[in-house]
């Protein structure tokens, strides 16, 4: 079995998870209340005081927190700590809009480094491995974030960043990288990339996948192990609450455990607010409890998921959620139907004679919405055979159709004519927001 950084925090009790949450969100709620102006209005405006807030259980007493707030409080009006304790700043890509601004202490950049060893651990790392941080380094969590775990953990960094993926290759190759950590679709791109450079995957010293920042399906993750001759396993984050680190997947693929003695976990429901169950999809909401420079109050991710409190056959206690479906406003509604760029891609992945690259352009005509599905050809079936074409993209239209329960155009192109990313894939072009 997979050693465990830190089993004191991943495999305590839930009645000490309690006790341990409890304890953490009280003394931050109160220097939260004391220290941010901000969120001081907004618990006066809901009339609750850090007095009311006597353990978790109470958690739901407190307001949300949302990228508006952000963006309001723009940049440094929800910091906690006085800027000359901010020894690092990052932003969000800006996938949805205007970037958000995150600041670290000292301290932070050390919780940083100390979840993501966790991640590391149970990709199989340990201080004699090789990390290549293939995310992008700057502003984006990724790349850093990466970088100090493998550093935490005690292994070697090797901070390529993205791009130059041929480069990146030869020093992976080179140096005996063990582990590599990028988006899923830069990982598959990086596996076309070896094979079209002649390389034989047998050859590199490659074990482990540490691949997140982006959804990607079970298909993908099947597609990736054989690509690239590894283990894989998804790391979640976002950039208000730390970035990647918040939580990973273990060897037993059941889900991902979320770093909860640091960053507590909630689903509601994304209309009324109020709380669901385990087991219910729903928004997932984070409060930090340790962190000091940008301690997020029931942040809403916007991100679709459900978690579940029933133990890990990995030893770990720690909560687990689903995997994320995607944002809520990734979802795209087509003629009154809700459709996530995942169900497309778990769909087109079953099928052979694709490869994992695809598109979805989305259109009007008249009133009537329209989806085409782009699909690359595997390079293996590139055929200038008609009929061969049409059966095969009768199969695909005939699997989405019954996928997602409606009616899309298929069309299918040549290997590699749709754009390969170094970071997150843009998969939906939406000709409708014009
Ligand atoms: P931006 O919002 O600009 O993209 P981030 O880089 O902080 O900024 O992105 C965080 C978001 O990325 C998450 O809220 C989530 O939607 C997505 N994400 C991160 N990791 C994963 C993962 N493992 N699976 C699915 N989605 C993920
Ligand atoms: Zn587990």
């Amino acid at each position: 079995m997979a050693k465990i950084w830190n089993p004191e925090a991943e495999c305590m009790s839930r009645e000490e998870m309690h006790k341990l949450q409890s304890e953490r969100l009280c003394s931050k709620i109160k220097e939260i209340y004391e220290n941010v102006p901000y969120y001081r209005a907004k618990m006066d405006e809901k009339g609750v005081s850090p007095a009311d807030i006597r353990s978790v259980d109470d958690l739901s007493l407190l307001p949300f927190t949302s990228k508006q707030d952000l963006r309001e409080a723009y940049p440094y009006g929800l910091f906690a700590r006085p800027l000359k304790d901010i020894v690092e700043i990052h932003a969000t890509s800006g996938t949805t809009g205007k970037q958000v601004i995150a600041g670290y202490t000292k301290n932070d950049i050390a919780l940083w480094g100390e979840v993501m060893a966790r991640v590391l651990t149970a990709a199989g790392g340990d201080e004699t491995s090789v990390v290549q941080s293939s995310y992008g380094y700057g502003l984006f969590t990724g790349g850093l974030g990466a970088h100090y775990g493998a550093q935490t953990m005690g292994a070697m960094a090797i901070p390529t960043s993205s791009g130059n993926t041929e480069r990146q290759i030869r020093l992976m190759k080179d140096l005996g990288t063990t582990i590599l950590c990028c988006t899923p679709s830069y990982a598959t791109f990086i596996g076309e990339t070896i094979r079209d450079m002649g390389l034989d995957i047998s050859e590199f010293k490659l074990k482990a996948g540490v691949f997140g920042a982006e959804p990607w399906t079970v298909e993908m993750k099947r597609e990736l192990e054989k690509l690239l001759n590894i283990k894989t396993i998804d790391v979640y984050g976002l950039t208000e609450i730390i970035g990647p680190g918040v939580g990973f997947s273990c060897e037993k693929e059941c889900g991902i455990h979320i770093s909860e003695d640091h960053f507590i976990p909630e689903i509601i429901d994304p209309e009324t607010g109020e709380n669901l169950p385990d087991g219910t999809l729903g928004e997932l909401v984070f409060t930090c409890v340790t962190k000091e420079g940008l301690p997020m109050m029931r942040y809403r991710t916007r991100d679709i998921t459900s978690i579940t409190h029933e133990p890990c056959e990995c030893g770990r206690t720690l909560v687990r959620m689903g995997k994320i479906q995607g944002r809520s406003d990734d979802m795209l509604i087509i003629r009154g139907v809700n459709v996530f760029p995942s169900q497309v891609e778990s769909a087109l992945l079953d099928i052979t004679d694709v490869a994992p690259y695809y598109m979805l352009v989305v259109d009007r005509e008249g009133t009537r919405d329209t989806l085409e599905v782009q699909v690359e050809m595997s390079p293996e079936f590139f055929s200038d055979e008609v009929r061969q074409l049409e059966k095969l993209e009768k199969e695909i239209y005939e699997k989405l159709k019954s996928a997602l329960g409606l009616a899309t155009k298929v069309k299918l192109v040549a290997p590699k004519s749709i754009a390969r990313s170094e970071g997150k894939a843009v998969r939906v072009i939406d000709k409708r927001k014009k």
